[in-house]
């Protein structure tokens, strides 16, 4: 009996966390003003909580270019990346954050553009306490797209103007 009203009792609180974390998210998402569906879920080896994506642009031998678009919830980032032929960013909506290694952290707003260049790592994602979306260009992709490294810590994501 003690050991059910245990079980009843943890799952009322892992409940109550994961709902109000959905409540959260909820939130953001009818702050943001979504123009492309919200997409798939990114694998978790390569994001630090929830990025969605969505293709826009498909890969062929005409363009040779990807374009996308990414809603990072409140808090979520990329890991460490580089990309062969570089990145444009296009911020539509919500707040966030991009680092070139070696330089401190920018902040990202609705209407910034980014150029991430050819070979370099850095990350992208959301602030803290409004999620980002962000469309994505990557061009000449017959170099290749993305090489996924490291995890973004929780230091790296939160200090400013240090350079990692
Ligand atoms: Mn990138």
């Amino acid at each position: 009996m003690k050991i059910l009203s245990l079980i009843a009792f943890t799952s009322m609180v892992l409940l109550g966390i994961s709902s109000s974390a959905q409540i959260a998210s909820k939130a953001d998402q009818n702050k943001l003003n979504f123009i492309f569906p919200k997409g798939e879920l990114g694998p978790a080896e390569n994001f630090t909580g929830k990025a969605w994506n969505i293709g826009l642009v498909e890969n062929d031998t005409v363009y040779h270019t990807v374009v996308g678009n990414v809603y990072f919830e409140p808090g979520a980032r990329s890991n460490w990346h580089t990309h062969p032929s570089g990145q444009i960013l296009i911020i539509t909506d919500g707040e966030g954050y991009h680092q070139i290694k070696g330089q401190p952290r920018q902040i990202l707003k609705k209407g910034d553009i980014v150029k991430c260049p050819p070979n370099v790592e850095h990350w992208h994602g959301a602030s803290p306490q409004t999620g980002m979306l962000q469309m994505y260009i990557l061009p000449k992709t017959e170099k290749g797209i993305v090489t996924w490294l490291q995890r973004v810590t929780d230091e790296e994501y939160s200090t400013v103007n240090k350079q990692f």
